[in-house]
Formats: structure tokens, sequence, C-alpha cells
């Protein structure tokens, strides 16, 4: 007697969701997914800002295996590197139109001061430990720079000035020639047709895709519940041998026994716009010239704020110049539904609205206005195109949330 597949219903096709539904699917399982977007219209296009709230629609995001003191996190970025790499081989064979969705254009870790910052330190032993101290470039280290001339990197260890230092120096940085960006909207985009051509079933929209509750039945022996399927907004039970939350930041408000895991916080995202016509501009910024920078500033500038960290990508191919803050974690915090797990002071915090996730509060703004002067200078006076806040699904280690729900 041969087994019946077993039925997977996963709620959110970001890529968490659809990476699942391919691991799934090609172990055998019967994969459905639902998300609330219509991602099979939109094609997961960033610019849907003001109707689509969703952490993996983006030009692009961070590729790194840097990790400080956390090896196992920089074994796994190695491991998904080969994939991503081997990806971009696939896809040119197959000569699909701008085929590379990891561009390795390189990181520069610019450090807060002219020194190595304990961080860093930590870093380079964790990639010596891994035979990978090659791939890393410290600007001040003769022997680092001379490789990276070899090896066509040094055009990339770019100088940034220390504002207010007389001599004037400047701020330390290394640069990490295994990371770059990826097109995370495009590779949702392509991975959401793979899942698709695999036989994975996908139902998208605010009715037959929005997730609305959980169906769950009481065993006779135990008395506890277990979930068998799913309703969804227009009313129809889709039956399931295992339901799987991948709803990001949305995720407590879908089971809320995931609120003591996590919390939603607002990143803030700006966008600066260059024109084609600005040759000198577009090519200073372009991933060949330049590459994706980021900053830990000192914890607390001069008059006692907190800055936080700040980066910033090349130029994607519509000019777009994105720049991302990092410090205080913008909440927003609502009355939580009776009966939720776990609260503070009966409150949780959720993504807000996508209407509503269109401003940026003034410390990220001063943050960011910071880092583009020295970093930017010729975008000092020059209005941002976009501002977003985009929702992080913020854990209480900075981990992944990977669990079964019993009650
Ligand atoms: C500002 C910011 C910057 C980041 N930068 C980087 C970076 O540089 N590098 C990096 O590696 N990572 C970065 N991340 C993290 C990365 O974006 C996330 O880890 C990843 O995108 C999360 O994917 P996900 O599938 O879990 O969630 P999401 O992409 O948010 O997808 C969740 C999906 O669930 C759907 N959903 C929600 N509720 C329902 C419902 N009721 N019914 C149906 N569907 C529902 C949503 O529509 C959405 O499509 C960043 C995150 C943020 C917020």
């Amino acid at each position: 007697m041969t087994e019946r597949t077993k039925t997977v219903a996963i709620v959110g096709a970001g890529v968490f969701g659809l990476s699942l539904a391919v691991a799934l699917r090609r172990r055998g399982y019967n994969v459905t997914v639902f998300d609330q977007h219509r991602y099979d219209e939109t094609r997961y296009q960033p610019g849907y800002d003001d109707s689509v709230q969703s952490a993996s629609v983006d030009h692009n995001k961070i590729f790194r295996a840097s990790y400080g003191t956390k090896l196992h996190y920089q074994r796994l970025a190695m491991e998904s590197r080969k994939a991503w790499v081997s990806l971009n081989k696939t896809r040119k064979h197959s000569q699909e139109d701008n085929a590379d969705l990891f561009v390795n254009c390189g990181m520069l870790r610019v450090q807060p001061s002219e020194h190595l910052g304990a961080l860093e330190k930590e870093t380079l032993a964790n990639m010596q430990r891994e035979g990978l101290r090659d791939t890393q470039f410290v600007k001040s280290y003769p022997e680092d720079r001379e490789r990276a001339h070899t090896l066509g990197w040094e055009s990339k260890l770019l100088d940034f000035e220390i504002p207010e230092t007389s001599p004037p120096k400047t701020f330390e940085a290394v640069l990490d020639s295994l990371a770059g960006y990826t097109k995370c909207s495009e590779a949702c985009a392509y991975f959401q047709k793979l899942a698709e051509a695999e036989g994975v079933k996908f139902h998208f929209g605010q009715e037959e895709g929005k997730f609305d509750s959980l169906v769950e039945e009481t065993l006779p022996d135990s008395g506890q519940k277990r979930a068998i399927g799913l309703k969804t907004k227009d009313g129809v039970f889709h039956r399931a041998d295992t339901v799987a939350i991948a709803a990001g930041s949305f995720s407590t408000q879908l089971l809320p026994d995931l609120s003591y895991h996590l919390e939603s916080s607002g990143g803030s995202v700006v966008t600066f716009k260059i024109e084609k016509s600005d040759a000198g501009l577009w090519e200073k910024y372009s991933p060949e010239r330049f590459p994706v920078i980021t900053w830990k500033s000192a914890a607390r500038s001069k008059d006692g704020k907190d800055i936080g960290s700040v980066y910033v990508f090349p130029r994607t191919e519509d000019g777009l110049i994105k720049i991302g803050y990092r410090g205080i974690k913008f909440t927003n915090f609502r009355p939580a539904p009776k009966g939720t797990p776990f609260t503070q002071h009966d409150q949780w915090s959720i993504p807000l609205a996508p209407k509503e996730s269109l401003k940026i509060p003034q410390p990220a703004i001063d943050a960011i206005r910071n880092f583009v002067s020295i970093f930017l200078p010729e975008f000092e006076h020059v209005a941002f195109h976009s501002t977003k806040l985009c929702w992080y699904t913020d854990s209480l280690d900075n981990s992944f949330v990977v669990g079964v729900s019993e009650q």
C-alpha cells in the first residue's frame, strides 16, 4: 500500500514561504501557498508601496557572509552563496534577461573610527578559520591592498573622511569580496514561477489568498488541538496535514502563539534617483564601481543621540540608490486581541498599513542625512525620491524561528 501524499498549506509567498514550498515539493509533498497580494499580477515588482507590505518585495538586499562571532551564519551564507552563483550560471545558459540575481559587487564595511572595531576583528578571525581570509581586504594593511590590487578589487577600497578631524583622517574599512546584493523581488518572481512549474499551487489576493483563520480539531484521547487546515477570506476551507505560517511581520496576527518569539519593527528605507543622462553619477554609483557600504557609526554622537547603522547599495538599473537605517527600533504598539499569550501591557507591535508606512521617523532621517553628508556628498541637499518603513520580523535573539505550535 502506498502512503497518501502529505499536504502542506503555506501562508506567505515571500522568500521564506517560496523556498519552503520548493524544498517540500522536491521532497514529494503536495504544497499550496496562500498570499494576500496578487504576486501573479505584480510579479513582486517594488513600487506598489502604498498597497504592498512585504519585506521580500524590494529592489535589493545585502548578501554577506561576515557575521562576527556567529560562525554558523557564515557557513550557512557560504552554502547559500554557492547556490546563488550556480543559479546565475543556469540563468545565463538559458539566456534570461538580466541573468544575475546575485550581484557580486563587494561590500565595504566602514568602521566607526580610523581603527578596526572589535566585531570586525571577530569576523576576520572567523574568515581566517574557514580559509577565507584572502577574500577580505583591510584598507590600511599594505599586504591586503596589494592582494586587492592584483585581484582587481582595489578601486572599491574607498576613502571616507572622518568629519572634523585635523589633520584629516579617514575611516578604516574592510572590503568583503564575497559579498554583494541579491535582486530580491526578481528572485521571488523567479522562484514563484519555478515553484509553480514544479507543481506548487498558489492562491493570491484579498479573498482567495488571504488567511482568515486556522481550522482545528480536538484530539479525542489527549484533548489537544490540531490544525486540519485553514480558511481563507472568501470562506473556503482548505484541508492540509500541516499549516506553515511564513507571513513575515504579520505572523503573530495569524498565530498569536508566536507573540512570545516575534515582534514587528520598522526599518527605514529611502531612495535617491539618478538619471542616466547624468553620466558622471550614473557611472560612479554603478555596481561595477561602487560596493555595498555599511557603516556602523560610533554608538553615540557628540550630542548623545544614538546614530545606529546605515547601509547603501549601488544604483539599480532604474537609477535608484537605496539607503537603509537600522538603529532605533520603531514599533507600532496596538491593543492585542484578548488571550494573546504574550503582550506588553496588553499591547503588541504590528506593521502599520502600507499607506501609513510611507513616512519615516525623524531620528532615521537625521542618521541617514548624516551618513549621506559623509558617504554620498552629491546628495547632501537632494530631496529623497522615496521614503518607506519596511517591517522586520524581529525575534528574541535575532535568529530564525522554526518550530511547531502545540496546544
Ligand atoms: C528594512 C529591511 C531591510 C532588510 N535588509 C536585508 C538585507 O539587506 N539582507 C537580507 O538578507 N535580509 C534583509 N532583510 C530581511 C529580509 O527582507 C527578510 O528576512 C525576508 O524578506 C523575510 O521574508 P518572509 O518571507 O519571512 O516575509 P515577507 O517577505 O514579509 O513575506 C510575508 C508574506 O506573507 C504575506 N501575508 C501576511 N499576512 C497574510 C495573510 N493574512 N494572508 C496571506 N498572506 C499573508 C504577505 O503578503 C507577504 O507576502 C531586511 C528586512 C527589512 C524589513
